[in-house]
């Protein structure tokens, strides 16, 4: 599945609120929609050709009486403020919690993982990789009814054709019944269930595992992970090799130019003087790879095909990397540290979401009104990190960070 637009799933969503420093703004204001102008499109659309495999009675179902969902708008037009650093999206997507969630789920659900790598040849610690950075194991699916975001999507904003043929597909998954109204929740831009599929994404992946006759991926695990892994299959996944590694450069290498679609013969590499970081030589397990370079000066990794299967699940290197990395950390020797051998080139690293949580009681010790230390770093917390920022002396931009953990935590 391509990502169709940015945070426009829930675990982006809860990056972009970090990378959003600025007060609300005018544009966060939701537009007045008028109820008759949208009842007017609903009645439009449902004679598009998009909608042909949609039944009268489907569609009056569940558009009649539905009111648009003017908040969707302010979502799609949503611009953060700065790019959050790499290390700050990874310090929360791959940190001690999720590798322990992740460990337990991999052995929970082994058999069922193994039955799924022999059909589609997709390896039981790159499932569980996915589904920890997409949904947190199935915890963090979306509330925002399916229906309701992809119908005002339809009708107002940009992008009112992509979002038709989503809406039609939604309505497809309800009629044929694989999942009950009341459990098509999601993103604001209808990413749902536990794969954080868009509803054209399910009719070319999602898979019916447990036989019930369903392609349950909201409630049924079997059929998520199955669905999970025929997704990276159809994205061109080969079996038995690995994602990558990270990677020693030689002495005064030039990363410029470095990309991850520029693949070349591993022995190319090895050539080049690119080893493992322990000094020993490239293995042979990737026929070919490109270089990723996220920060010059940070980690490199040389990454191959099912890298790039990674990459498709969500358009972004930085999320294809958190789930390459926490499907390493999964199947690694207990208390593996979870970052890479090379340190990434800042002086304030990002935090884990219980350091998150530690910064927040620390702040509301100190008085500040930021509601519940739920490791989310919203809007209140940010204006309370900026007050404390200013009063330490420290670079005022609304940061979590290691160095501000560190002074709070002095006192
Ligand atoms: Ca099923």
């Amino acid at each position: 599945m391509t990502l169709p637009l940015p945070f426009s799933r829930p675990l982006a969503t809860l990056l972009a609120a970090l990378a959003t420093t600025g007060a609300a703004l005018a544009q966060d204001t939701p537009p007045n929609i008028d109820p008759a102008e949208f009842r007017s499109c609903l009645n439009e659309l449902r004679a598009t050709p998009a909608f042909s495999r949609i039944t009268p009675a489907t569609y009056a179902q569940h558009t009649d009486g539905l009111a648009a969902d003017p908040t969707v708008l302010v979502l799609l037009n949503r611009q953060p403020e700065f790019t959050m650093p790499v290390w700050d999206y990874l310090a929360v997507l791959v940190d001690d919690e999720r590798v322990a969630d992740g460990r337990a789920a991999h052995a929970k659900w082994h058999d069922t993982l193994q039955k799924i790598e022999q059909q589609t040849g997709v390896a039981p610690h790159i499932v569980i990789g996915v589904w920890g950075v997409e949904s947190n194991f199935g915890q963090n699916l979306g509330g925002r009814p399916l229906v309701q975001s992809l119908a005002t999507l339809s009708c107002f904003g940009r992008r009112q054709a992509y979002f038709r043929g989503e809406f039609a597909s939604a309505l497809r998954i309800l009629q044929e019944g694989h999942i009950p109204g009341d459990k098509l929740v999601g993103s604001w831009a209808g990413a749902f269930g536990q794969t954080q599929f868009m509803p054209s994404t399910f009719f070319r992946s999602a898979v019916d595992f447990d036989g019930d006759g369903r392609r349950d991926i909201v409630d049924t695990v079997p059929d998520a992970l199955a669905s999970t892994a025929k997704f990276l299959q159809n994205a061109g996944y080969r079996r038995g090799e690995p994602w990558g590694f990270e990677v020693r450069l030689p002495a005064g290498y030039s990363t410029a130019g470095a990309s991850r679609k520029a693949k070349r013969p591993i022995a190319a590499w090895r050539a080049a003087g690119l080893t493992l970081m322990d000094g020993s030589p490239l293995p042979d397990s990737v026929p070919s790879a490109g270089l990723m370079v996220p920060a010059r000066g940070g980690p490199a990794f040389l990454v191959g095909r099912n890298f790039d299967t990674l990459y498709s699940y969500n358009a972004s290197e930085n999320y294809g990397l958190a789930i390459a990395q926490l499907s390493n950390l999964v199947t690694a020797p207990p208390g593996m540290p979870v970052g890479f051998v090379q340190a990434w080139p800042t002086d304030d690293p990002g935090l884990s979401r219980a350091q998150n949580r530690e910064l927040q009681t620390l702040l509301l010790a100190r008085g500040h009104d930021i509601g519940t230390a739920d490791g989310m770093i919203g809007a209140r917390t940010r204006e309370a990190i900026r007050a404390e920022q200013q009063r330490l002396g420290h670079k005022v931009d609304g940061r979590a960070g290691q160095r501000l953990l560190g002074a709070l935590r002095g006192g």
